[in-house]
């Protein structure tokens, strides 16, 4: 079997997303999905994919380092040029899985579980009082989700001193404190909660807002200091008993060395369709596992990058949780072909349909097509 073609589609998704399609002599097709990776992102995959037209589409690791070991010197360290090489990578995975007929999770050496659970990532919307955060975490709760997610680094805050400065203010605290207790109110004790931070926050405000959050036993604090210094996320770590979970924003296994040999943080979160990949994301996971360290990957894909995951995180012991970012955005549903629903009672439960065992709805890709570019040309 040879690789034929391989092309790409630009879909409204949390931004955008990249679908990626690869075509061989045989027939077979896969698809994958990136996160949308910045301006060119189809550029890039067209010219990483035309590294391996003509090659056998099997030998997935072999090819992405093919591709990866090509353009090093341009920068696939890390970026754009990995996140565009994890669409090609879940595309082959799907089109493995389905010329053999096996779900993507077999080939990765098969299933731990076969309940991918998921966490929501929640927004109260305009109103982000206490209890418009307390009215939607108890919502989101009902409709089965038992691990919840909201943002507490509010850059419109009228209490931030100054827009570039990094030090939390006290009345930045207080309102922090505020709405994480008044959703774990809402929500009861047994309810998994995390807060994100986004990397906004100096050093010791990051060990001060993890401990100031401590009552309310948060499943993670999430990247209370930008990513690069891991001195620092082990300085807050070490300080506090509110665990941290960061990650979003590395990638390859490289990416998450020096962060586990240290053991910087509590939880990695490595965002799979964006950073490197299943087969690479596995290796992640694996390293991790060497530390005790469990996965929870961050997620802001469409259906197809969201179950490519979910292999994923169902091939590997300590997979934790996986995020779900679309309770606003009702058009994720639209864009799979799947009954029934993907996700229920918050988990995805995997099948045993080839491939990543879902197909993108072409009808909806064409109605969310990023303006100005064509489906799949
Ligand atoms: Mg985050």
């Amino acid at each position: 079997m040879k690789i034929t073609e391989i092309r790409t589609a630009e879909v409204r998704g949390h931004g955008y997303s990249c679908y990626v399609r690869i075509s061989t002599d045989r027939g077979i097709t896969g698809m994958g999905e990136c996160i949308h990776g910045g301006a060119g992102i189809q550029q890039i995959i067209a010219a990483l994919g035309s590294l391996i037209l003509g090659d056998d589409p099997m030998n997935v690791d072999r090819l992405y380092e093919k591709m990866r070991r090509a353009r090093v010197f341009d920068g696939a360290l890390a970026g754009n040029f990995v996140t565009a090489l994890t669409g090609i990578e879940i595309a082959l995975w799907d089109l493995v899985g389905r010329a053999v007929g096996l779900p993507v999770y077999a080939l990765l050496g098969g299933k731990f579980r076969d309940r991918i659970r998921m966490y929501a990532d929640c927004h109260a919307g305009g109103d982000d009082s206490p209890a418009a955060n307390a009215a939607k975490a108890a919502e989101v709760v009902d409709l089965g989700f038992d691990a919840i997610k909201f943002d507490i680094d509010d850059l419109a805050s009228p209490h931030k001193k100054d827009a570039y400065n990094h030090t939390v203010s006290r009345r930045e605290l207080d309102d922090m404190v505020a709405k994480v207790e008044a959703v774990r109110t809402a929500i009861g004790p047994h309810v998994d909660l995390a807060m994100d931070l986004h990397g906004r926050y100096d050093a010791s405000s990051g060990s001060r807002i993890a401990q100031a959050l401590e009552p309310f036993d948060l499943m993670w604090l999430e990247e209370p200091v930008p990513p690069e210094n891991v001195d620092a996320m082990r300085e807050i770590k070490v300080s506090t008993r509110t665990p941290i979970c960061a990650g979003e924003n590395l990638y390859l296994r490289w990416g998450f060395k020096d962060l586990l040999e240290q053991q910087a943080v509590d939880i990695i979160m490595p965002d799979l369709p964006k950073c490197c990949g299943l087969s690479e994301g596995k290796k992640i996971a694996n390293m991790a596992e060497v530390y005790y360290i469990p996965m929870a990957p961050h997620n802001v894909c469409g259906p197809l990058g969201t179950v490519a995951s979910a292999h994923c995180c169902a091939s590997v012991p300590n997979f934790l949780v996986l995020e779900w970012h679309w309770l606003e955005r009702p058009h994720w549903h639209e864009l799979v072909i799947a009954d029934p629903p993907l996700i229920q009672e918050g988990a995805i439960t995997l099948t045993d349909k080839p491939g990543l065992g879902v197909d993108l709805n072409m009808e909806a890709a064409e109605k969310y097509l990023k303006p100005g570019t064509r489906l799949f040309a």
